[in-house]
Protein backbone atom coordinates (compact mmCIF):
# COMPACT_ATOMS: atom_id res chain seq x y z
CA UNK A 1 0.00 0.00 0.00
CA UNK A 2 1.34 3.38 -1.00
CA UNK A 3 0.92 6.21 1.52
CA UNK A 4 1.16 9.89 -0.07
CA UNK A 5 1.76 13.24 1.54
CA UNK A 6 2.80 16.67 0.48
CA UNK A 7 5.19 18.19 2.87
CA UNK A 8 6.88 21.64 3.08
CA UNK A 9 10.53 21.45 2.67
CA UNK A 10 12.65 24.50 2.70
CA UNK A 11 9.66 26.71 0.68
CA UNK A 12 9.20 23.58 -1.90
CA UNK A 13 6.03 21.32 -1.52
CA UNK A 14 7.26 17.94 -1.67
CA UNK A 15 5.31 14.61 -2.31
CA UNK A 16 6.17 12.23 0.04
CA UNK A 17 5.54 8.41 -0.86
CA UNK A 18 6.28 6.05 1.66
CA UNK A 19 6.67 2.57 0.22
CA UNK A 20 8.70 -0.68 1.01
CA UNK A 21 12.08 0.02 -1.13
CA UNK A 22 15.54 -0.20 -0.07
CA UNK A 23 16.83 3.64 -0.11
CA UNK A 24 15.86 6.81 -0.44
CA UNK A 25 14.52 8.09 -3.93
CA UNK A 26 14.62 12.38 -4.79
CA UNK A 27 12.98 12.88 -8.33
CA UNK A 28 12.10 16.10 -9.75
CA UNK A 29 9.45 16.23 -12.46
CA UNK A 30 8.40 17.94 -15.48
CA UNK A 31 6.38 20.05 -16.66
CA UNK A 32 6.26 21.82 -13.17
CA UNK A 33 9.40 20.76 -11.26
CA UNK A 34 6.90 19.07 -9.14
CA UNK A 35 9.35 16.88 -6.26
CA UNK A 36 8.47 13.65 -5.23
CA UNK A 37 10.41 11.86 -2.80
CA UNK A 38 9.88 7.87 -2.41
CA UNK A 39 11.41 6.89 1.63
CA UNK A 40 11.05 3.60 3.03
CA UNK A 41 8.85 3.33 6.31
CA UNK A 42 12.05 3.31 8.60
CA UNK A 43 13.63 6.68 7.64
CA UNK A 44 12.03 9.57 9.50
CA UNK A 45 10.81 12.67 8.21
CA UNK A 46 13.33 14.26 9.18
CA UNK A 47 15.52 12.20 7.56
CA UNK A 48 13.23 13.33 4.62
CA UNK A 49 13.85 16.42 5.41
CA UNK A 50 17.48 16.74 5.52
CA UNK A 51 17.81 14.48 2.39
CA UNK A 52 16.11 16.98 0.55
CA UNK A 53 17.47 19.91 1.98
CA UNK A 54 20.74 18.64 0.80
CA UNK A 55 19.75 18.00 -2.61
CA UNK A 56 18.50 21.66 -2.88
CA UNK A 57 20.66 22.54 -5.40
CA UNK A 58 19.87 20.08 -7.47
CA UNK A 59 16.40 20.11 -7.68
CA UNK A 60 16.83 23.72 -8.09
CA UNK A 61 18.79 23.06 -11.28
CA UNK A 62 16.32 20.88 -12.52
CA UNK A 63 13.04 23.24 -11.68
CA UNK A 64 15.25 25.98 -13.43
CA UNK A 65 15.61 23.18 -16.88
CA UNK A 66 11.82 22.44 -16.89
CA UNK A 67 11.46 26.24 -17.09
CA UNK A 68 14.02 26.93 -19.63
CA UNK A 69 12.28 23.99 -21.84
CA UNK A 70 8.69 25.38 -21.48
CA UNK A 71 9.98 28.45 -22.47
CA UNK A 72 11.56 27.27 -25.88
CA UNK A 73 8.63 25.94 -27.45
CA UNK A 74 7.16 29.07 -28.22
CA UNK A 75 4.33 29.45 -30.93
CA UNK A 76 4.58 31.07 -34.16
CA UNK A 77 0.59 31.28 -34.40
CA UNK A 78 0.55 30.51 -38.03
CA UNK A 79 -2.31 28.53 -39.16
CA UNK A 80 -2.59 25.20 -38.77
CA UNK A 81 -0.42 24.70 -35.19
CA UNK A 82 -2.44 23.46 -32.75
CA UNK A 83 -4.04 25.51 -29.26
CA UNK A 84 -5.60 24.21 -26.56
CA UNK A 85 -8.58 25.57 -24.55
CA UNK A 86 -9.86 24.00 -21.59
CA UNK A 87 -7.97 20.63 -22.77
CA UNK A 88 -9.38 20.53 -26.02
CA UNK A 89 -7.07 20.88 -29.37
CA UNK A 90 -8.14 23.80 -31.77
CA UNK A 91 -6.41 24.06 -35.10
CA UNK A 92 -5.42 28.16 -35.70
CA UNK A 93 -6.83 29.44 -38.58
CA UNK A 94 -5.71 32.65 -39.46
CA UNK A 95 -7.52 35.39 -41.09
CA UNK A 96 -6.03 38.85 -41.66
CA UNK A 97 -8.15 41.65 -41.56
CA UNK A 98 -8.03 45.22 -42.14
CA UNK A 99 -9.25 46.13 -38.85
CA UNK A 100 -6.70 47.59 -36.20
CA UNK A 101 -7.67 45.17 -33.02
CA UNK A 102 -7.56 41.16 -33.36
CA UNK A 103 -10.79 38.84 -32.87
CA UNK A 104 -10.73 35.38 -31.55
CA UNK A 105 -13.17 32.75 -32.14
CA UNK A 106 -13.14 29.23 -31.47
CA UNK A 107 -16.10 27.18 -33.58
CA UNK A 108 -17.48 23.97 -33.42
CA UNK A 109 -15.42 21.95 -35.95
CA UNK A 110 -12.39 22.93 -33.31
CA UNK A 111 -11.56 25.85 -35.06
CA UNK A 112 -10.06 28.61 -33.32
CA UNK A 113 -10.13 31.56 -36.15
CA UNK A 114 -8.19 34.51 -35.49
CA UNK A 115 -8.82 37.65 -37.37
CA UNK A 116 -5.87 39.75 -37.31
CA UNK A 117 -4.47 42.76 -38.89
CA UNK A 118 -2.72 41.90 -42.12
CA UNK A 119 1.54 42.18 -41.02
CA UNK A 120 0.88 41.15 -37.24
CA UNK A 121 4.04 40.10 -35.72
CA UNK A 122 4.52 37.04 -33.63
CA UNK A 123 4.59 39.32 -30.51
CA UNK A 124 1.29 40.73 -31.19
CA UNK A 125 -0.64 37.83 -32.05
CA UNK A 126 0.89 36.07 -28.79
CA UNK A 127 -0.02 39.04 -26.57
CA UNK A 128 -3.45 38.70 -28.15
CA UNK A 129 -3.46 35.27 -27.54
CA UNK A 130 -2.68 35.35 -23.88
CA UNK A 131 -5.41 38.32 -23.89
CA UNK A 132 -8.09 36.06 -24.79
CA UNK A 133 -7.29 33.31 -22.49
CA UNK A 134 -6.99 35.42 -19.78
CA UNK A 135 -10.88 36.44 -20.25
CA UNK A 136 -11.43 32.94 -21.24
CA UNK A 137 -10.37 32.06 -17.61
CA UNK A 138 -11.23 34.87 -15.76
CA UNK A 139 -15.11 33.40 -17.18
CA UNK A 140 -14.62 29.75 -16.13
CA UNK A 141 -12.69 30.86 -12.97
CA UNK A 142 -15.28 33.73 -11.29
CA UNK A 143 -18.45 31.33 -10.93
CA UNK A 144 -16.12 28.26 -9.08
CA UNK A 145 -14.56 30.45 -7.35
CA UNK A 146 -17.94 31.57 -5.66
CA UNK A 147 -18.93 28.20 -5.22
CA UNK A 148 -16.02 26.74 -3.75
CA UNK A 149 -15.97 29.45 -1.40
CA UNK A 150 -19.72 28.09 -0.34
CA UNK A 151 -18.60 24.61 0.11
CA UNK A 152 -15.42 24.86 2.15
CA UNK A 153 -17.03 27.96 3.88
CA UNK A 154 -14.41 30.54 3.53
CA UNK A 155 -14.85 34.00 2.36
CA UNK A 156 -14.43 34.67 -1.50
CA UNK A 157 -10.97 35.74 -2.12
CA UNK A 158 -9.61 38.49 -4.15
CA UNK A 159 -8.15 36.73 -7.08
CA UNK A 160 -5.69 37.41 -10.16
CA UNK A 161 -4.54 35.67 -13.15
CA UNK A 162 -0.72 35.50 -13.87
CA UNK A 163 1.52 33.26 -15.63
CA UNK A 164 3.89 31.28 -13.37
CA UNK A 165 6.49 29.04 -14.61
CA UNK A 166 6.41 26.10 -12.25
CA UNK A 167 3.27 26.26 -10.70
CA UNK A 168 -0.48 26.07 -11.39
CA UNK A 169 -1.63 28.30 -8.28
CA UNK A 170 -0.22 29.83 -5.53
CA UNK A 171 -2.10 31.61 -2.51
CA UNK A 172 -1.43 34.44 0.49
CA UNK A 173 -3.98 32.71 3.34
CA UNK A 174 -3.42 36.47 5.23
CA UNK A 175 -4.24 38.77 2.47
CA UNK A 176 -7.22 36.34 1.45
CA UNK A 177 -5.47 36.54 -2.18
CA UNK A 178 -5.18 33.57 -4.81
CA UNK A 179 -3.12 33.47 -7.79
CA UNK A 180 -4.60 31.06 -10.88
CA UNK A 181 -1.84 30.37 -13.49
CA UNK A 182 -2.85 32.06 -17.29
CA UNK A 183 -2.07 28.15 -19.02
CA UNK A 184 -5.49 27.12 -16.85
CA UNK A 185 -7.00 28.26 -19.83
CA UNK A 186 -5.32 25.24 -22.10
CA UNK A 187 -6.06 22.75 -19.20
CA UNK A 188 -9.01 20.84 -19.07
CA UNK A 189 -11.51 22.30 -16.26
CA UNK A 190 -11.26 19.75 -13.52
CA UNK A 191 -7.62 21.05 -13.74
CA UNK A 192 -8.93 24.58 -12.58
CA UNK A 193 -11.19 23.46 -10.22
CA UNK A 194 -8.58 21.18 -8.49
CA UNK A 195 -6.14 24.12 -8.40
CA UNK A 196 -8.78 26.44 -6.93
CA UNK A 197 -10.17 24.02 -4.48
CA UNK A 198 -6.62 22.96 -3.34
CA UNK A 199 -5.35 27.22 -3.18
CA UNK A 200 -9.00 28.15 -1.34
CA UNK A 201 -8.30 24.86 0.96
CA UNK A 202 -5.20 27.36 2.34
CA UNK A 203 -7.79 29.46 3.92
CA UNK A 204 -8.50 26.37 6.22
CA UNK A 205 -4.91 24.94 6.66
CA UNK A 206 -1.94 26.79 5.36
CA UNK A 207 0.17 23.39 5.39
CA UNK A 208 -0.28 20.37 3.21
CA UNK A 209 -0.85 18.78 6.60
CA UNK A 210 -4.01 16.63 7.44
CA UNK A 211 -6.54 18.68 7.96
CA UNK A 212 -5.68 20.32 4.31
CA UNK A 213 -5.71 17.06 3.16
CA UNK A 214 -9.18 16.10 4.46
CA UNK A 215 -10.68 19.50 2.96
CA UNK A 216 -9.56 18.13 -0.50
CA UNK A 217 -10.74 14.43 -0.11
CA UNK A 218 -14.17 15.62 1.24
CA UNK A 219 -14.99 18.22 -1.11
CA UNK A 220 -13.24 16.81 -4.65
CA UNK A 221 -12.72 13.28 -3.91
CA UNK A 222 -10.95 12.29 -7.39
CA UNK A 223 -8.47 15.36 -6.74
CA UNK A 224 -5.01 13.09 -6.86
CA UNK A 225 -5.96 11.44 -10.18
CA UNK A 226 -6.65 15.33 -11.34
CA UNK A 227 -3.40 16.19 -10.11
CA UNK A 228 -1.72 13.66 -11.63
CA UNK A 229 -3.19 13.85 -15.23
CA UNK A 230 -2.67 17.75 -14.65
CA UNK A 231 1.62 17.17 -14.13
CA UNK A 232 1.44 14.67 -16.81
CA UNK A 233 0.17 17.18 -19.81
CA UNK A 234 2.84 19.60 -21.43
CA UNK A 235 2.99 23.22 -19.65
CA UNK A 236 3.30 25.08 -23.25
CA UNK A 237 0.23 23.30 -24.67
ZN1 LIG B 1 -0.55 24.16 -1.53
Amino acid sequence: MMNTELIDIAGLSVELVRKPIKNLHIGVYPPTGRVRVAAPPAISDDAVRVAVVKRLGWIKKKQREFEGQARQSERRYDSGETHFVFGKPLRLLLQPTRRSGCVIQPDASDRLTMKVPAGSTTDQKAHWMSTWYRAQLRERATPRIVKWSERLGVPVPRWGIKLMKTKWGSCNPDKGMVWLNLDLAKKPLPALDYVIVHEMAHFVSPRHDDLFLSVLDRNLPGWRQIRADLNALPLSD
